[in-house]
């Protein structure tokens, strides 16, 4: 392993993170901006997140002031150090921030006392999986405050929303989710729902569904449809950019589910503002970039 090639690498997959919008993303944004009314509201907004993501890219300057969790997601080959790529994506996260591409933004919970590195405890996160290939394939995902604080699960049946235990029941949960979200957590957001699993782990399915891209659609029928369905019903609600009205309450809609126990039927609900930052790169045994992602 080349530390320095992992290194600097790692740093880069920050830096784009943190201040280079994704193409899909970007796109949507786009597109809605031609559906909301010249000098709306919605309009003006949208033009400025545009404008923000255009100056944060040009100058590599964070997109947010909360440069959000930094959530790494590791598929490695057989074998691989585990331990030394977590240190060193450690080092690159205290470097990103020393250079800039991370405002220093992770506070001991109890003293509030700032980490001035943004490394503490569970800070990065990072997950590793095994897989088949000789490449290391790092996705990185950075989740602001404001959005997460809206994030919302559901334990079906729930009377006062009329669900029950079926897609249904689960339509009704998101669009509760997005009624509750409104004026906070920067719309238009992305939804990310899991179907099923615990509390810990539905939550945590939900939020894997960033990894998609935007244009993609569940390779399950049934979800398919159920992303449709509320991408429409989401759009009717005219929340608008910010809360502030217009056609575009939502960026996206993703659905999967986990299995669940005949006692437990949760419906988990995480919120990605319009600043939805995510990225990933293919890195070879010595840390040499392959391909980046997104
Ligand atoms: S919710 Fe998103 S856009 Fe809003 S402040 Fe947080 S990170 Fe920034």
């Amino acid at each position: 392993m080349k530390k320095a090639h992992w290194e600097k690498n790692l740093v880069e997959l920050i830096r784009r993170t943190s201040t280079d919008l994704p193409a899909d993303v970007e796109n949507v944004i786009r597109r809605a901006l031609g559906r909301e009314k010249k000098d709306s509201t919605a309009h003006n907004f949208l033009s400025m997140m545009l404008k923000n993501a255009a100056m944060a890219r040009r100058e590599s300057v964070p997109l947010c002031q909360d440069t959000g969790t930094l959530s790494f997601r590791f598929t490695v080959p057989t074998g691989f150090d585990t331990n030394g790529l977590a240190s060193l994506t450690r080092s690159a996260v205290a470097k990103a921030t020393r250079l800039g591409y991370l405002r220093q933004n992770t506070v001991d919970s109890v003293s509030g006392e700032l980490y001035v590195t943004n490394v503490a405890p569970a800070a990065p996160l990072m997950t590793f999986l095994q897989g088949a290939r000789k490449t290391v394939d790092a996705r990185l995902i950075m989740k602001g405050g404001g959005c997460e604080n809206v994030g919302q699960q559901y334990s079906l049946p729930d009377v006062t929303l009329g669900a029950s235990r079926d897609l249904e029941g689960v339509r009704r949960c998101v669009l509760d989710a997005v009624w509750k979200a409104q004026g906070r957590g920067c719309a238009p957001g992305v939804l990310g729902v899991c179907i099923g699993g615990d509390r810990a782990t539905g939550y945590a399915h939900a939020k894997e569904q960033f990894l998609r891209k935007l244009g993609d659609r569940s390779e399950v029928k049934v979800l398919a449809r159920l992303e449709d369905r509320l991408t429409r019903d989401i759009r009717k609600m005219e929340i608008g950019p910010m809360g502030l009205g217009g056609k575009t309450s939502s960026l996206g809609v993703k659905v999967g589910t986990l299995s669940r126990l005949p006692a437990s039927f949760f419906v988990s609900v995480s919120y990605m503002c319009w600043a939805f930052r995510r990225r990933g790169v293919l890195l070879g045994p010595e840390g040499g970039v392959h391909r980046w992602v997104y």
